[in-house]
């Protein structure tokens, strides 16, 4: 851990041993790493400091995921707005976890900024809003903010560096976020994030249940509408850049569940000729965009450049505005593909200038 992050572990610990209440906060739609993080946090304040901590969601958790919360009840900010105001605004430590700035948490944004707790962000992604925070825990050298979080309570006493110490509800929701967010293993994948699973593996954490809960438990017609949108609905763009579409009609034709499309970006990237892979679809008043590239390629740049989003190197996301950027959703596939031309364009401009 560098010089600066041990100095901030003390601090953390007398915030810490000061207690009072706690409140975590993760980004809105929250993944399996925001899930995974919010939770192992939650059970180490309770269980190793006795300290009463909440979790506070943006908007809920999709089904799939909550086998990671299981036992740690969370507040949904959007269906439960009193409450998560109430927690937010009157807590001492406030937790921030796997997102950079207070806009990530959207319908939270205001509130966070307005909290008068001690701010502690325990992150991953590019660019931290450091301003923001009392304590910045932030690295993009790690797979995960589970794995951010995982060094931070090894770091402090009474862990000491003893994975075993944790809570073993801590160590199950921090494999599992580390899982999803390094796609099993298969992405950023650092050092360090071997050693946290042998740790954990090693201390009795049970994996094999965490992939049957991840990887086991698919409905067929989620596969189903997989095959139809990557054999039906998938187009390469010049330089390479994939992009599947899906509607909101085309959605409710498959009767996918919220959270069953995550994954499907990566599967493009399997093929040689795909160097960055878009997955676009209809969400409420806007176009929700994933971003997945490999080397080379930056999938935050045309994240943030073209769809007002960001999140790191290889994996973005962002949004298509409607009626800001197109009129309507069937504008979508050509807005993307503009923007894809854009943004190819401004990358060889810019390396021939070099
Ligand atoms: P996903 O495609 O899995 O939703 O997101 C991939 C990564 O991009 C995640 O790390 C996520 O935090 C980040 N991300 C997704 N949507 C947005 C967005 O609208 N704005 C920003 N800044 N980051 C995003
Ligand atoms: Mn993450």
């Amino acid at each position: 851990m560098p010089e600066k992050d041990t100095m901030q572990i003390s601090a953390l610990e007398a915030l810490l041993s000061q207690g009072g209440d706690c409140v975590i906060v993760t980004h809105t739609r929250p993944d399996g790493d925001a899930l995974g993080s919010a939770t192992a946090l939650c059970s180490y304040l309770r269980e190793c400091r006795g300290l009463n901590a909440s979790i506070v969601l943006p908007d809920s958790a999709p089904d799939n995921l909550s086998f990671i919360l299981q036992g740690f009840e969370a507040v949904d900010a959007s269906a439960q707005s009193g409450k998560a105001a109430g927690l937010i605004s009157s807590c001492k430590l406030l937790f921030c976890l796997d997102f950079n700035a207070f806009p990530r948490a959207e319908g939270l944004q205001d509130l966070l900024a307005a909290s008068h707790a001690e701010k502690i962000l325990i992150d991953h992604h590019l660019n931290p809003d450091r301003e923001a925070f009392r304590l910045c825990f932030s690295n993009c050298e790690v797979s995960s903010a589970c794995e951010m979080l995982y060094s931070v309570l090894l770091a402090l006493p009474d862990i000491g560096t003893d994975a075993s110490r944790l809570p073993s509800r801590c160590r199950y929701a921090l494999m599992a976020g580390m899982t999803t967010d390094t796609n099993n293993f298969a992405n950023s994948v650092y050092p360090g994030t071997l050693r946290m699973a042998s740790a954990l593996l090693e201390s009795g954490t049970d994996r094999d249940s965490i992939i049957d809960m991840l990887y086991k438990r698919d409905r067929l017609q989620k596969i189903s509408a997989f095959a139809d949108l990557l054999s039906s609905h998938m187009q390469i763009l010049p330089g390479g850049i994939a992009c599947i579409f899906m509607s909101s009609d085309m959605r409710i034709a498959y009767g996918l569940l919220d959270g069953e499309t995550e994954g499907l970006v990566n599967i493009p990237l399997s093929a040689e000729a795909v160097k960055m892979s878009v997955f676009a679809r209809t969400e409420g008043d806007m176009v929700r965009i994933s971003l997945r590239s490999k080397p080379g390629m930056s999938a935050n740049d045309f994240a943030r450049t073209c769809f007002h989003g960001g999140g790191h190197e290889l994996a973005s996301g962002g949004k298509i505005l409607i009626p800001e950027d197109i009129s309507d959703e069937s504008g979508a596939p050509a807005y993307i593909a503009a923007a894809a031309a854009r943004f190819l364009q401004s990358r060889d401009g810019g390396k021939e200038e070099k």
